[in-house]
């Protein structure tokens, strides 16, 4: 028996590298995005070519109608869902001063970082409830927060505050889910060469290159997704509410 992965944002960056690490660790993957399946034709070919099976989604995490369509075309597709890694996230569509930043760009991110992701683990973890046990865990649930969790950056604020949430969620769900054997932990990616950070691209070149962060490159989506990887497998059977950096040491702290 096989087990299914849900993988929200997996068609292109970290998510995809992350289904590529759960399709080779032998799961079905559902994935999510908010662009057509067209747009990732040639990535999703690829999975085919490996010998993965996957099933799209296009939607918004954010949105209630679509949280329940990628639940029921799961279950529909593959019967069951025994991991969630709850990718899919945004950074402010500007950045902009924290003294300038709008409601309506704080109500985007949080919609889709925080709220989106909270109320999908809330529908997953409950399905996850209802099924037969077949494995050593009842369900693994992944977070890919971010360093920004912790790391200021006052012209992106509401990215920030987004991320805190997501690692107060990961606690809170970790917790609540202990003892029914779902897992809930947490990876926080620093600086991963993608879509989402080809804007800033000079930017983090002139910060690796002048040594912040102690292994000095850029990180790689298959850095994140091997890490993910890991909390999503029955290796882990005794860590829950937990977080692992994906930054090159970039977290620590130098005199
Ligand atoms: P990306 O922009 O390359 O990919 C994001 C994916 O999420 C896309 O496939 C997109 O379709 C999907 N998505 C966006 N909004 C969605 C929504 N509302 N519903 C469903 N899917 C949605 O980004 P990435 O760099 O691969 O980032 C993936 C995750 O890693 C994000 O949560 C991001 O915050 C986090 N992260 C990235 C970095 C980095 O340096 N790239 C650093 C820290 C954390």
């Amino acid at each position: 028996m096989k087990k299914t992965a849900i993988v929200t944002g997996g068609g292109r960056g970290i998510g995809y590298a992350i289904v590529r690490a759960l399709g080779r660790d032998g799961m079905n993957i559902v994935l999510m995005g908010t662009g057509p399946e067209e747009r990732y034709e040639n990535a999703l070919l690829e999975l085919t070519k490996e010998g993965i099976s996957w099933h799209y989604v296009q939607g918004s995490i954010a949105s209630d109608e679509d949280r329940n369509r990628l639940c029921a075309e799961c279950l529909e597709v593959y019967g069951r869902a025994d991991v969630l890694v709850n990718n899919a996230g945004v950074a402010p569509l500007e950045r902009k001063d924290l003294l300038e930043m709008t409601e309506e760009s704080f109500d985007r991110v949080i919609g889709i970082n925080t709220k989106g992701t909270l109320f999908l683990t809330q529908m997953i973890a409950r399905q996850m409830l209802t099924q037969e046990k077949l494995f050593p865990s009842r369900g693994h649930i992944v977070n890919v927060g971010s360093c920004s969790a912790e790391v200021s950056s006052p012209n992106r604020g509401e990215y920030c505050i987004s991320k805190a949430g997501v690692h107060m969620l990961t606690l809170l769900f970790a917790d609540r889910l202990a003892g029914e054997g779902i897992f809930v932990n947490e990876v926080r990616p620093g600086v991963i060469a993608t879509d989402m950070t080809s804007t800033v691209r000079e930017k983090y070149d002139r910060l690796i290159g002048e040594g912040a962060f102690p292994v000095s490159r850029w990180g790689k989506p298959e850095d994140v997704a091997q890490m993910v990887a890991f909390y999503a497998s029955d290796k882990v059977l005794y860590t829950t509410g937990s977080f692992v950096d994906v930054d090159g040491g970039f977290h620590i702290r130098r005199l």
